[in-house]
């Protein structure tokens, strides 16, 4: 592969971004167009998704491009889920049992600018903002820009392009239109929204309530969730069914509404958003999707990746890392075929597809399931008691368990589609040892673990034996 190759990348996202300054630090020559503006210098997006759970995936993408330690400082640890009754009590359930296993909350903004920062540096990138891509000539490996300034259009060709332009790609949809090729694509909506809100920081900039976790407030249909960030502030977000329940977008249309909901579901999050029903109505409401799709590469000369090839409901708070874990797989692809005579685009293309499809369709799946676990199943007893035995699994044997979220987020050598299989095995053996009464109290912790990891296994192969 020559160090000589234009690259030209669609979107100056978090994908996008990592992904044009570790092809730079590889030597290729890349061009990086986004339709905003440079967000270092223009503030943009108020109300939406403005800090995320950063974890071992996504940091394991930032190491690979040298950036880890410096988007650490903008890190705030989050230890575990603290959860909000409606009578105001709260308990905290870490992430893991092991001290050194959780996530961070981190400033989608400060991120990207980070990113930016350090490709801006490499001379052989060429940033250009205010330019939407309209559309892409897949075969020949070219796409038409138009200019927000001058209302010109223009046309970028490149060796190779990738689109990481997020969940609304225009890149996947010239795939999409080519119907020169057969291109499947899926694209589900949750029946909730989501809506940002802040609660800002004390007058002296302290927190109002605790800071390192991630709050929840589940209610069944609904909930609310709370990350830190560095200022003081909380970002909270809102998911709420779009219509057809007591409290829903279509019915919350006056601040009374508003007030009468909050009060009655999260009274304690009431005295900590002052402007409460301005930031309501102010802020806009989101969708939450999965898109799938296939093949990812057109003519070896167009790829997908990030939310462009899998956008995933929130739930896991893996999109971003699943996004960042792209470019580590690639990149080592790219490794393997890195001198002249093995270069061939179409073969590291398939490569990559055939090795990550199934991992972004298991983390897609999984960010559901843990829709449903976060609004009702953290607040069920038999969850909690199940969390209750996997952290105290953790905290005495760290070498020889990991639950589903564990596996998920802080397991980065095992793909998601294992840690699916494994992590759904295990809740199904504990909840199901838990409801038959066959943990009990006078077991030893040992002992307990030894009828879990049975079970597992038993499971396994069940699974094993009826889909192969
Ligand atoms: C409410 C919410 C909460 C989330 N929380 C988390 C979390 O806690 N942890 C986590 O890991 N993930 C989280 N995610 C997911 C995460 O935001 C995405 O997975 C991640 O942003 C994907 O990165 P990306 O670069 O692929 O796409 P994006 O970040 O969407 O970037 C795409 C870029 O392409 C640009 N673009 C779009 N169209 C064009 C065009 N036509 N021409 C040129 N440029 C274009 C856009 O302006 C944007 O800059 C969350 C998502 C939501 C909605």
């Amino acid at each position: 592969m020559t160090n000589k190759k234009n690259i030209l990348i669609i979107g100056a996202g978090l994908c996008g971004s990592l992904l044009a300054l570790r092809m730079a630090q590889r030597g290729f020559e890349v061009t990086l167009v986004e339709k905003r503006p440079d967000l270092r210098k223009i503030t943009q997006d108020a109300g939406r998704s403005i800090n995320l759970a950063l974890s071992d995936r996504g940091l394991r993408g930032l190491r690979l491009a040298g950036v880890e330690e410096q988007a650490k400082k903008q890190c705030i640890p989050m230890n575990g889920r603290m959860i909000h009754d409606k009578a105001g009590n709260t308990f905290l359930s870490p992430y893991s049992g092991r001290k050194d296993e959780y996530i961070n909350s981190i400033s989608r903004p400060g991120l990207n600018m980070l990113l930016l920062d350090e490709a801006e540096k490499l001379p052989n990138v060429q940033l250009i903002f205010n330019h939407a891509c309209e559309d892409v000539d897949l075969e020949n490996a070219s796409a038409t820009f138009k200019d927000f300034n001058s209302k010109k259009e223009i046309t970028i060709t490149a060796d190779v392009i990738f689109g990481t332009d997020g969940a609304g790609s225009v890149v996947r949809k010239s795939m999409f239109d080519s119907h020169k090729f057969l291109f499947s694509f899926s694209q589900q909506w949750l029946s909730h929204g989501y809506k940002e809100l802040e609660i800002p920081a004390t007058e002296n900039g302290g927190y109002r309530t605790y800071k390192n976790a991630l709050h929840i407030w589940p209610r069944g249909e609904d909930m609310l969730i709370a990350l830190p960030n560095l200022d003081g502030s909380f970002t909270v977000t809102l998911f709420l069914p779009y219509e057809n329940s007591d409290y829903c977008f279509a019915n919350l249309t006056t601040p009374e509404m508003v007030h009468e909901y909050f009060n009655k579901e999260f009274p304690d999050v009431v005295e900590m958003i002052p402007n409460l029903s301005e930031e309501f109505f102010n802020n806009p409401t989101g969708p939450l999707g999965t898109v799938k799709c296939s093949p990812w590469n057109a003519y070896n000369k167009v790829l997908l990746l990030g939310d462009a090839a899998h956008a995933i409901v929130p739930f896991y708070g893996q999109g971003m890392n699943a996004s960042f874990e792209d470019v580590v797989v690639f990149d080592e692809i790219l490794e393997n075929y890195n001198s002249e005579e093995k270069k061939d685009w179409s073969k590291i293309f398939k490569e990559y597809e055939n090795i990550r499809k199934k991992d972004t369709d298991a983390i897609a799946d999984l960010a559901v399931d843990n829709f449903h676990e976060m609004k009702e199943h953290t607040a069920m007893e038999i969850f909690q008691k199940k969390r209750k035995l996997e952290t105290a699994f953790e905290a005495e044997f760290p070498q020889d368990y990991y639950s589903k979220y564990s596996l998920v987020t802080f397991k980065e050598s095992i793909p998601y589609s294992e840690a699916m299989k494994r992590g759904r095995a295990q809740d199904k053996a504990i909840l199901n040892l838990l409801d038959d009464g066959k943990i009990t109290e006078k077991m030893s912790l040992k002992d307990k673990l030894e009828l879990v990891k049975k079970e597992t296994e038993a499971i396994l192969h069940d699974n094993e034996v009826a889909f192969g």
